[in-house]
């Protein structure tokens, strides 16, 4: 997609802080971190949302997924472990619409982003 941020840093147009490369996947580290750890994981497909797969995206999926923890480890979140994210949609606070995987690590999160849903959110 010419207009995909995320697919502009997958083909080098856009500057990133690569952790991670294969001919699938790609992780670089959030420009606007929210913790120590801050990095997402990618498909290098650009398919849209988690809610815009298609069932032969599922083994793809499976790799990100597998791929977020080996990482999460890599960075030094083994034995505290972290929070991994997917946003979808506008009601899920997407602002980039090419699937990406969230990990946030390297600080107790606690419960805290589920209260900012709370506070946020139509859950109260
Ligand atoms: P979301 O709200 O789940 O769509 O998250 C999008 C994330 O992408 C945000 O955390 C942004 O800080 C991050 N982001 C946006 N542009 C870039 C970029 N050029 N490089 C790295 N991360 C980015
Ligand atoms: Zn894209």
């Amino acid at each position: 997609m010419s207009d995909c941020i995320f697919c502009k840093i997958i083909a080098g147009q856009l500057p990133s802080k690569k952790i991670y490369e294969d001919d699938e996947i790609l992780a670089f580290l959030d420009i606007n971190p929210v913790t120590p750890v801050h990095f997402l994981v990618i498909p290098k497909k650009h398919i849209k949302s988690l809610m815009d797969l298609s069932a032969e995206d599922s083994a793809l999926v499976g790799r990100l997924m597998f791929k977020a923890q080996e990482l999460a480890k890599q960075q030094g979140c083994e034995e505290k472990g972290g929070r991994f994210i997917i946003n979808a949609k506008s009601d899920g606070g997407q602002t980039v619409d090419h699937l990406h995987i969230h990990f946030l690590g390297g600080i107790a999160l606690g419960a805290s982003l589920l209260q900012t849903c709370l506070h946020t959110g139509k859950r109260e």
